[in-house]
């Protein structure tokens, strides 16, 4: 089959028309369809929904000799730290547990080097000149949502299938101004991208200009395949030591995907000397986190291996429904030369690369036929992507039925955009 380029106009002309009829007759199907959010499904809470009465037993809540019910362990119950130590590959010492979600450690972080400075900074960031942040894009919104909060310039790096274009990072760091990177490093989201070996390498080895540069590693779906046998990562945290900065590195995880978000628990990973400077600072924001809920977490998922059988059952759920948006966009849009995409083992998302110029009208001609997704340009600094062409698809929320309906829409919106694009027309 020809690319839309290679075809005639007349040819473009009658493939419009049949499209044109196609997206009328779903959009008054009057769909109420939402792809916009990472989310687990109903089902997936119901699986893990066990762990709601894992502690039943006052006796319980005692744990080593520590009381869960209690005040104290700001850093987290000493299992707590081992499970994360388990899950990362770092040790406990090098943990520190946090509460409901992992967001609120990294936008608490920022803001501690804004207000105090962190360990190896010369002076708070509130009081520099000047603060970049490099943000690998397309990437994660709220990430460049916390670093443009603080009115840092957030600086786009573009992502490549083995992680950050690392010769333009390694470039950029040479400005003392250039504080930091986000990174996700496995199944990146949204493109679903993990590093390879050599970009891992490359970010442990980073001689940044700045001493308190800081790699933000958020490893959040490092447990998270839905196909094939676990994935191992390294640990970034003894890589960057070996290599002679140990504070450059945080990272970052949590169980929001594993049992419920927004009432998991997080963790927060770095050197000890990291650790204990940040825990003498948070000592000033709380006396100890919900160490009920980390010990309830604990005794649920047990360890590393535990959670992974877990993460396949997950991934039952999971599977089905990447397999069908994939199978939709295979049918629907190859050999047209309008739009690429990659294939993810784990994570949360599909990431489309449109034809540059057509991502905002796919979605608005989404939206008018009832499917939302998440908006265009969210992905990149600013919510504004240069080409206008990456559009994020979260497929876990919606029943699968729904799913199939909405990436109709989606295919047909996209292919519509792409045909206006061609014809110099508005067709809807
Ligand atoms: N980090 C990434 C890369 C995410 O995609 C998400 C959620 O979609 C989060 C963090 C949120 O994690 P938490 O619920 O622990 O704040």
């Amino acid at each position: 089959m020809a690319t839309y380029s290679c075809r005639s106009r007349e040819e473009l002309r009658m493939e419009a028309k049949k499209l044109m009829e196609r997206y009328e007759n779903l959009r008054h199907e009057n769909l109420k369809l939402d792809m916009s959010r990472g989310k687990p499904s109903k089902l997936q809470l119901d699986l893990v929904s066990d762990m709601l009465t894992v502690l039943t037993d006052p006796a319980e809540c005692i744990i080593d000799g520590e009381d869960s019910r209690n005040y104290g362990n700001l850093a987290g119950l000493q299992c707590a730290r081992e499970y994360w130590a388990d899950v990362l590959g770092c040790k406990p010492s090098e943990t520190f547990v946090g509460g409901n979600a992992s967001l609120h450690l990294m936008h608490s972080l920022i803001s501690w080097g804004y207000t105090h400075g962190l360990k190896d900074s010369p002076k708070p960031w509130c009081k520099e000149e000047k603060i970049k942040f490099l943000c690998p894009s397309p990437g994660y919104d709220r990430h460049f949502r916390i670093t443009e909060s603080f009115g840092f310039e957030l600086i786009t790096v573009p992502m490549t299938p083995w992680g950050p274009d690392m010769d333009i990072v390694e470039e950029l760091v040479q400005d003392p101004s250039v504080k930091g990177i986000w990174c996700v490093p496995k199944y990146s989201n949204p493109q679903g991208y993990t590093y390879s070996d050599q970009t891992v390498d490359r970010f442990a080895n980073l001689k940044p200009a700045a001493p308190d540069f800081v790699i933000m590693w958020d490893n959040a779906y490092c447990v998270h395949e839905f196909e094939g046998e676990f994935e191992p990562f390294r640990d970034i945290i003894s890589l960057c030591a070996q290599a002679g900065r140990p504070n450059m590195v945080y990272e970052f995880a949590s169980t929001s995907k594993i049992t419920f978000p927004g009432a998991g628990i997080s963790v927060m990973a770095s050197s000890e000397e990291n650790i204990a400077y940040m825990q003498k600072l948070i000592s000033a924001q709380t006396i100890s986190y919900d160490k009920i809920n980390q010990l309830r977490h604990v005794k649920y998922l047990k360890d590393r291996e535990h959670t992974c059988q877990l993460m396949k059952r997950h991934a039952e759920i999971m599977a089905p429904k990447f397999h069908l948006v994939l199978k939709i966009l295979r049918k629907q849009l190859t050999n047209k030369g309008i739009a690429h995409w990659h294939h993810p083992n784990g994570g949360y998302f599909v990431c489309v690369a449109a034809m540059p110029g057509t991502a905002k009208r796919t979605l608005e001609l989404c939206a008018k036929a009832g499917v939302k997704l998440t908006e265009a340009g969210a992905t990149f600094p600013y919510g504004v992507d240069p080409l206008d062409s990456f559009i994020r698809i979260a497929p876990s929320l919606p029943p699968i039925e729904e799913l199939e309906k909405a990436m109709h829409v989606f295919c047909t919106s996209l292919r519509l955009a792409a045909l206006e694009k061609y014809l110099g027309l508005t067709l809807i």
